[in-house]
C-alpha cells in the first residue's frame, strides 16, 4: 500500500506523461532490494523501466507488464486529491488505483517477493524473470510498447506475460469470479458513404445522399452480425453459468453451449440483451461520426457516416464489410475500410501460465470461478501476442463492479484489503510457472 500510495503521487497524467520521475522511483526502489533495471528514454520525461531477475534460462522469461501513465481528471469532480494517495473507508484513492498502478504496485511487489522468498533462500528459477513498467499506453503507446517493440525487442523476449485486461469480479451473493482475458477483439474504421444529385436546396430531389444515408443506417441499426462462439466464449460461459446469480441468465450460459440449435439460439436471444456480452458473442458495428453537407441551402453530393467495427480475432474486416453492403443494398451507397486493425492471436487458455494464475485464485478463494474472456476492449497485449508471447490480461483486486466503472472515471479507488490477493496472486502464479517443482 505504502508502495502504491507513493506511485499515484507521482502525477503522470498523459499528455504529457512525464512518467521519468516514477521510474526513477521504481528503480530506486529496486536498488535496494539489489535488483539492476534500466530505464529506457524514448523522449525527455518519457521512460520505459525494466528490470529482470535471473532464472538458469531452462524456460524462457515471464514478464509482468504495466503502464504508468495514467488519463487525465476533472479534479473538481472528486471528493479528494487524485494524486494524494488518500485512504479512507478501507479504499485507497487515486487516478490509477485500479488502471494501472495498482497492478504496478503489485508487480513490484511480486518482483521483490521473488526475490526474498526464492532466490535470496537460494532457489534457483528456470526462467527470468522481467518487470516492465511502460509508458504512453494511454494514448497508442507511441512512446511506450510500441516504442519498445521496435526499438528493444530482445529485452521483450518471454514465454508469457502478465499485464492489465482482465477482471476480479465480486458479484452478488458475495461469490467471485475471475476473467483472465486471453484474446482481444480488433478495432477498425469503416465509413459508409452517399452519394447523390448536387443541387439548390430549394429544389428538392430524388436520391439526395442525406436521406440515403439515413436508410442505410436505418437498415443498419436492425442489422446484428452472426454469434459467433469461440472456444474463449464457450468457457467463458460454461463457467459463469455456475457462479452468475440471475437464473436467467445463467440458464442462457448453460444453452447457448448446447449442441441443439435451438435452444442455443434461444440462449443467445437472452444473452444478447446483455450489451457486454452481445458483444463478447459478435462482431460489433458502432456509428460513431456524421459528416456531409456544405450550407444551408446546398443539396450536398456526398455523405458520410464512420463506423467503427471490432471483429471477433479470426474474421476479415472485408467480409464484415461485403455483410454491411449487402445489408444497406444501394447502388449510390460504397462501403470502405478506412483504418485497418491488426490481427493478433490468442494466448492459449491451456498453458502453463493460465493454470498457474487460476491455481493461484483458486487457493486464495477455493470457490473462485475462473474463465478465460475476449475483451472488447485493446491493451498492450496485442503487440506481445503479436510476438508470439501468451499474454494474460488480468486485474487482480477483487472488487465489485460499481469499483470497476470507476474506471476512468472520478473518485477511482482501490479496496485496500484487496491489495493482499493482488500480490499474492500474481507472486504465486510466477513462483509456480518458475520453480521446477513447485509445491
Ligand atoms: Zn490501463
Amino acid at each position: 500500500m505504502a508502495h502504491l500510495q507513493a506511485i499515484i503521487r507521482f502525477d503522470t497524467t498523459n499528455p504529457p506523461g512525464n512518467e521519468l520521475p516514477l521510474a526513477q522511483y521504481l528503480a530506486g526502489v529496486l536498488t535496494r532490494d539489489g535488483i539492476a533495471s534500466e530505464i529506457l528514454e524514448p523522449r525527455p520525461h518519457r521512460a520505459q523501466l525494466i528490470a529482470r531477475i535471473r532464472g538458469n534460462g531452462k524456460k524462457r522469461p515471464v514478464m509482468l507488464l504495466a503502464h504508468m501513465d495514467v488519463v487525465p481528471v476533472e479534479r473538481e469532480k472528486w471528493s479528494c486529491d487524485p494524486f494524494g494517495g488518500v485512504v479512507r473507508d478501507g479504499y485507497l484513492y487515486g487516478r490509477g488505483a485500479i488502471d494501472d498502478k495498482g497492478m504496478l504496485s503489485a508487480n513490484l511487489m511480486a518482483l521483490l517477493l521473488v526475490k526474498r522468498r526464492l532466490v535470496e533462500r537460494g532457489i534457483v528459477l528456470d526462467r527470468d524473470v522481467v518487470f516492465v513498467a511502460t509508458s504512453d499506453e494511454e494514448s497508442g503507446g507511441a512512446d511506450g510498447m510500441r516504442w519498445l517493440v521496435e526499438n528493444h525487442r530482445e529485452q521483450l523476449d518471454a514465454e508469457f506475460a502478465i499485464n492489465e485486461g482482465g477482471r476480479t469480479r465480486i458479484i452478488e451473493g458475495g461469490k467471485r469470479y475471475l476473467a483472465i482475458q486471453t484474446a482481444e477483439k480488433i478495432s477498425h474504421q469503416v465509413s459508409i458513404t452517399a452519394r447523390g444529385p448536387a443541387g439548390h436546396a430549394a429544389i428538392p430531389l430524388e436520391g439526395n445522399a442525406v436521406f440515403e444515408l439515413g436508410v442505410a443506417l436505418a437498415k443498419l441499426r436492425e442489422y446484428r452480425e452472426p454469434v459467433t462462439l469461440t472456444s474463449t466464449t464457450r468457457q467463458l460461459f460454461s463457467e459463469l453459468a455456475n457462479v452468475w446469480p440471475a437464473p436467467d441468465v445463467a440458464k442462457a450460459m448453460r444453452g447457448i453451449v448446447s449442441a441443439d440449435a435451438a435452444e442455443s439460439a434461444s440462449a443467445a436471444k437472452v444473452l444478447s440483451r446483455i450489451p457486454v456480452f452481445n458483444a463478447v458473442m459478435r462482431n460489433g458495428i458502432s456509428p460513431v461520426e456524421l459528416s456531409g453537407g456544405v450550407a444551408g441551402n446546398v443539396i450536398p453530393a456526398e455523405a458520410r457516416a464512420m463506423l467503427n467495427v471490432r471483429t471477433i480475432p479470426g474474421h476479415r474486416i472485408e467480409d464484415v464489410c461485403a455483410r454491411i453492403g449487402a445489408v444497406v443494398e444501394d447502388p449510390a451507397i460504397t462501403v470502405s475500410i478506412e483504418s485497418h486493425g491488426k490481427e493478433a492471436p490468442g494466448s492459449d487458455p491451456d498453458s502453463a501460465m493460465f493454470h498457474a494464475l487460476s491455481g493461484a485464485a483458486r487457493m486464495l478463494d477455493s470457490e473462485m470461478a475462473v474463465v478465460p474472456y475476449l475483451s472488447t476492449g485493446g491493451t498492450d497485449s496485442a503487440h506481445l501476442r503479436r510476438l508470439g508471447i501468451d499474454a494474460y490480461g488480468i486485474l487482480p483486486f477483487p472488487m465489485e463492479q460499481s469499483d470497476e466503472e470507476r474506471m476512468h472515471g472520478h473518485d477511482e479507488r482501490v479496496p485496500v484489503k484487496s491489495l493482499h490477493f493482488g500480490v499474492r496472486m500474481i507472486y504465486e502464479a510466477v513462483r509456480s510457472v518458475s520453480i521446477a517443482s513447485s509445491s
